[in-house]
C-alpha cells in the first residue's frame, strides 16, 4: 500500500513508540505523586514539554498538554469567550477552519456570541484588510488556522498576529497541519494561542498541546484536580506526552530536509498531473501551500469512485466529495474557494509524508491518468475535453 493521506493521520514513528513503551508498564506512576515512580513520570513529562516548546519557540511554562488538536481548539476558543464575555462577545474566524474551530464557533453563536466568518477567495487565503474591517470594540478573539488541512493554503499569520496585538485582541491559530512541517515560531509570529496534535506528525493519537502565551488567560472548560495549571485537569497521559515530545524533537531535527524533499515531490506531482490530465485543476494557492499537499479537481469525475478505484490499486488518498466518508455536504472548504458543488465532488487530496518516495509519486501519477480516463469513459457528464 502507498499511504498518501498524511493530513488525516500519520503512521507512528517506531522511535516514538520505543520512547513511549516504558511508561505503560514499568514506569506507570501518577505524575502528581511524591515517590520515585511518580517523579519519573513527572520528569519524562517535563522533558517532553521542553521538546514541544523547542519546536515552536515557546517557553516550557507556556505548553499545556491536551487530548489533541480538537481539545486545544476548544479550550482556546471557549476559554477566551467565557473569560472575556464581559469585555465583548465578538469572534473573528475564517470560512475554511477545521470543524474543531468551526463547530466551536457555531456553538458559541447559539450561546450569545457573534462570529464573523471571513471569506478566503479563490486562492483560499484570508485578506488581512478584511480582518481589519471586521474588528469592532466587542471583538475578543481572532482565530485563523495556519494552514488548511484540505487545500494546504498557508495564511498570513504574522500579519494577522501583528494586527491582533496592535488592537489588543487575542489571536489563536490552529497549527495542527504546520507544526513539525514548516517553521513555526510563536514569538516571531505574534501568536497568543496555538493548537498542535501528535498524530499528524508521526506521534500517537489522542494527545496534543495548546501553547498559551505567558500572561494570556483562559477559562477552563473542564474542571477537576489542578493538572496543567488547572486549564486541563485530569491525570496526565504520560506515554502519550512522551510520544508527542519525541515526535516533536524528531520533526525539529528533520524539518528542513523533509520540507525540501516534500516540496520536490509535491511539485513533480502537481506539474505532471496538470500537464498530462485534461481538465484537471489545482485547488488552493500554487505556492503558498504546505510542502506535502496537492489538491486536484477533475471535471466529470466523482470523488468517491476515484478514491475507491485508487484504493483498489493500493493507494490511500482522500476527497472533499460529499459521497465520501459519512458526510452529506461537500467540503465547506472547497465551496469557500468558489467551487460549485459538482466541482467539489471531483476533488482529490494527496498529502505526502517523509516516507514517500519518487517511485510512489510516479506510480500515483500513472494511476491517476488511468483511473480518470476509465471513470470519464463511464461518466454521463463527460463529453470530451473542454466542456
Ligand atoms: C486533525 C486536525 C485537527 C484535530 O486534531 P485531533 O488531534 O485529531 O483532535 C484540528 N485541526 C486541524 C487543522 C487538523 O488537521
Amino acid at each position: 500500500m502507498i499511504y498518501l493521506d498524511h493530513s488525516a493521520t500519520t503512521p507512528m514513528d517506531p522511535e516514538v513508540f520505543k520512547a513511549m513503551k516504558p511508561y505503560f508498564i514499568d514506569s506507570f506512576g501518577n505524575a502528581s505523586t511524591l515517590y520515585t515512580l511518580g517523579r519519573e513520570g513527572r520528569k519524562a513529562m517535563e522533558a517532553a514539554r521542553e521538546q514541544v516548546a523547542s519546536l515552536i519557540g515557546a517557553d516550557t511554562k507556556e505548553i499545556i498538554f491536551t487530548s489533541g488538536g480538537t481539545e486545544s481548539d476548544n479550550i482556546a476558543i471557549k476559554g477566551t469567550a467565557y473569560k472575556f464575555r464581559n469585555n465583548g462577545n465578538h469572534i473573528i474566524t475564517s470560512t475554511i477552519e477545521h470543524p474543531a474551530v468551526n463547530e466551536t464557533c457555531k456553538y458559541l453563536e447559539k450561546n450569545g456570541f457573534k462570529v464573523t466568518y471571513l471569506p478566503v477567495y479563490n486562492d483560499g487565503i484570508v485578506k488581512v484588510s478584511d480582518i481589519k474591517e471586521a474588528i469592532t470594540d466587542k471583538t475578543i478573539l481572532i482565530t485563523v488556522m495556519h494552514a488548511n488541512n484540505e487545500i494546504g493554503t498557508i495564511q498570513p499569520i504574522v500579519e494577522i498576529g501583528a494586527l491582533a496585538r496592535e488592537k489588543g485582541i487575542y489571536f489563536h491559530t490552529d497549527a495542527v497541519q504546520t507544526v513539525g512541517k514548516i517553521p513555526v515560531n510563536v514569538k516571531e509570529m505574534n501568536i497568543d494561542m496555538l493548537s498542535l496534535s501528535a498524530h499528524k506528525i508521526y506521534g500517537p493519537k489522542g494527545i496534543g498541546a495548546l501553547y498559551i502565551r505567558n500572561g494570556v488567560r483562559v477559562e477552563p472548560i473542564i474542571h477537576g484536580g489542578g493538572h496543567e495549571k488547572g486549564i486541563r485537569p485530569g491525570t496526565e497521559n504520560i506515554p502519550g506526552i512522551v510520544g508527542l515530545g519525541k515526535a516533536c524533537s524528531i520533526a525539529e531535527e528533520n524539518l528542513t530536509k523533509d520540507m525540501e524533499k516534500l516540496t520536490i515531490l509535491r511539485d513533480k506531482l502537481i506539474n505532471t498531473v496538470l500537464e498530462q490530465v485534461d481538465d484537471s485543476y489545482l485547488n488552493g494557492h500554487r505556492t503558498k501551500r504546505l510542502p506535502n499537499n496537492a489538491n486536484f479537481r477533475f471535471t466529470a469525475v466523482e470523488g468517491e469512485s476515484l478514491i475507491l478505484t485508487l484504493d483498489s490499486m493500493g493507494i490511500a488518498s482522500s476527497t472533499g466529495s460529499a459521497c465520501s466518508s459519512t458526510k452529506l455536504q461537500p467540503s465547506h472548504v472547497l465551496l469557500s474557494i468558489g467551487l460549485k458543488e459538482v466541482e467539489a465532488h471531483g476533488s482529490l487530496r494527496i498529502s505526502l509524508g517523509h516516507e514517500n518516495t519518487e517511485e510512489d509519486v510516479d506510480y500515483l501519477i500513472n494511476a491517476i491518468k488511468e483511473v480518470i480516463a476509465k471513470l470519464r469513459k463511464m461518466s454521463p457528464l463527460w463529453c470530451g475535453s473542454g466542456i
